[in-house]
Parts: structure tokens; C-alpha cells; sequence
């Protein structure tokens, strides 16, 4: 008897648009290796057609959510891109998604779909760093990889995932750490994998809870309460952070020198404002490493709250998330011990 070979369904992959330099392109004058060009004006669509090894991998539908550059996201846009990831993830007819993202703040919108999407579907990031008229363009191999991570088996139940040159990385840690270069994200602890022979290729897991253990749910968020970030730098001014308190913030992160620091001046400051019941996030600008509970600033005393390791941007989403769910000083400091 004859075996019959069963052609092999492709997996299918949602994969949603939402502007940035991996939709851009330079007006032909501009020059092949020019930075002047313009985010955010190829579909999703066109994007997928300009890759043709894509069909071998998957099977793509393409959506349009947004069309902007990444340095407009607000609030309002996050949750609107988490429901849409949620929506997508629990269709049967969806085996992952794979979102095209300016790469600005590529790394807030990736942490805040890791801790409120429920699904242990793929979920993957990416973007470039040159447009797509650019001589050697990153967006298409980097589309082709977040792809092939998206669709295989090994990528579900590992959070929400950022692939940008050739690396896998975890939404928990990674960050833009360069303004031109390919190799412009990096994580503290490394990048969780690599895509190897057009397959990802695993190192390590994050320890963390995110997606289908975080605590958070998009569809439990209607807003994200407003919480602001003071960056630190020599003679600080007090107005700062009061005009975050006009402005109605319910926490604001200090992101401060090396291990959360607070200049000696600014320390009544925090304290009173802590004692006013604005919740005081102790982040480092630095972007990596501990900040240390009650070092250099007495935490206890003031009701303030460390941020573990998270960078300031992503220490404000986990203090509004933490602030959805009602959250006083000591449970905030919870989530941060344990996200
Ligand atoms: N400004 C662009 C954006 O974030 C930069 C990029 O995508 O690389 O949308």
C-alpha cells in the first residue's frame, strides 16, 4: 500500500502592523544609508509581500491596528494593542502573533502585553532600525525571524518575546540601548535565545511570572492610572515631582543615580510627597541591576517602594498595573519582588 504524504499545514500567524521605522522608507533623493526618512507609511501587508521566504514559514493575515511612529504610543494605544493581542490569541484559527513596532518603545508596549495578555501563545515584537529603502534594510530578515519564532512549538509559554537581530529576548528585561546600530537592544541577563538556521534556539527561561501566571488581565483594565517618571540628574528641582502631583499621578518613579539614589536635598521631599499618599517607586537610571531597599534612602520610614531590577519605564507600567488592582506601599513592593 502506498503512503500518502499529508501536505504540512503551515502555522497561522496574526501578524498586526503598527507603524515605526520597519514600516519606513526615505524619499529616493535621501540617499540609500540617510536617517531622514519617514516612520510609518508601508502596510502590514506590503511589509509581509517584500519577504517572500515568510510563505514557507507560515500562514500570515495581516491587520492593520495603527500606522505611527512608537514615540506616539500612550496609554490609551497600549491597551488598545494588549486587547487586540488578547483578542487574537484566543481564536482557534490563530497559532501566534508576531507585532510590528517602532522601536522607541518597542520594549514598554512588549512588557505590558507579558503581564496582561492571558494566552501561552507566541508573542513576538519586532521592528528595525533602518527603513526598508535603506541598502542593507534589518526589517525583513528581523519580520522573518520574529515570524519563525512566533510559529514554533518551542516559543509558547515563554512571555512575550522581542526579536531584533538575530536575537530572542525576554519582554521582562530587554531594553533599546542604542540610537543607530543593529545591535541596539540588549538585557542585563542576556538574551534569552537566538534565531539559529531560521529556528530559535534556547539558553535560558525568565523566572518571573508574566502572561498566562501574571496576576494582571487586559480584559480587567479599562485605564491605566497615571504615574509618572523623574529623571535624575545634578541640582534637582522639587517641581518636578510636584508637577507630576498637579498633574493627578498616583506614583511616581525616582529614577535615580547608580542604585536608586536620592540626593540629600530631595530626600524631605519624597518623604513629605510619600506622606501626602503618592506612592515613591525608587528606580535607577541606569537601567540594570538591584536597587536596594532601605540603602541610601530609608524606605521603611517613608513608605517608598524599590524597584528590584525593572528599568524606569517599565517600573511605571508595573506600578499603574499594581495600581489597578488597588495596591497600598506594601503591595506594590510585592509586585516589584515578584515581576
Ligand atoms: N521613531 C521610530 C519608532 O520608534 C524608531 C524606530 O522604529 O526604530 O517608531
Amino acid at each position: 500500500m502506498r503512503r500518502m504524504t499529508q501536505p504540512q499545514a503551515r502555522p497561522r500567524i496574526a501578524l498586526v502592523g503598527t507603524g515605526g521605522t520597519i514600516a519606513g522608507a526615505a524619499p529616493a533623493q535621501a540617499g540609500d544609508t540617510s536617517a531622514a526618512y519617514q516612520s510609518a507609511v508601508v502596510t502590514a501587508a506590503d511589509l509581509i509581500e517584500r519577504v517572500p521566504p515568510l510563505a514557507r514559514v507560515a500562514e500570515l493575515q495581516a491587520e492593520q491596528l495603527l500606522q505611527i511612529d512608537s514615540a506616539d504610543f500612550t496609554d490609551d494605544l497600549l491597551l488598545a494593542l494588549a486587547r487586540r493581542v488578547a483578542a487574537l490569541c484566543v481564536r482557534d484559527d490563530v497559532d501566534g502573533v508576531v507585532v510590528t513596532h517602532g522601536t522607541d518603545t518597542m520594549e514598554e508596549s512588549a512588557y505590558f502585553l507579558h503581564l496582561t495578555v492571558k494566552s501561552a501563545k507566541p508573542i513576538v515584537l519586532t521592528g528595525a532600525m533602518r527603513p526598508g529603502t535603506a541598502l542593507a534594510a534589518d526589517g525583513p530578515v528581523n519580520l522573518l525571524h520574529a515570524v519563525a519564532v512566533a510559529a514554533h512549538a518551542s516559543s509558547a509559554g515563554r512571555g512575550v518575546l522581542v526579536v531584533m537581530n538575530e536575537e530572542i529576548h525576554s519582554a521582562r528585561d530587554v531594553a533599546k540601548v542604542h540610537a543607530m546600530r543593529l545591535d541596539a537592544f540588549a538585557s542585563p541577563h542576556g538574551p534569552l535565545g537566538a534565531v539559529v538556521e531560521g529556528a530559535p534556539r534556547w539558553w535560558r527561561a525568565v523566572a518571573r511570572p508574566h502572561t498566562t501566571s501574571s496576576e494582571f488581565d487586559i480584559a480587567a483594565i479599562d485605564t491605566l492610572p497615571l504615574v509618572g517618571v523623574v529623571t535624575s540628574h545634578g541640582h534637582m528641582r522639587r517641581e518636578l515631582y510636584d508637577a507630576w502631583v498637579t498633574a493627578g499621578a498616583r506614583a511616581i518613579v525616582h529614577a535615580g543615580f547608580g542604585g536608586g539614589t536620592v540626593p540629600a536635598y530631595l530626600k524631605p521631599v519624597l518623604a513629605e510627597l510619600c506622606a501626602q499618599g503618592v506612592l515613591m517607586v525608587r528606580a535607577s537610571r541606569v537601567g540594570a541591576g538591584p536597587v536596594i531597599r532601605n540603602a541610601n534612602f530609608d524606605d521603611d520610614a517613608c513608605g517608598s517602594v524599590v524597584t528590584d531590577d525593572q528599568n524606569p519605564p517599565r517600573a511605571r507600567l508595573l506600578a499603574a498595573l499594581a495600581l489597578t488592582c488597588g495596591a497600598d506601599a506594601a503591595a506594590m513592593q510585592q509586585v516589584f519582588w515578584r515581576y
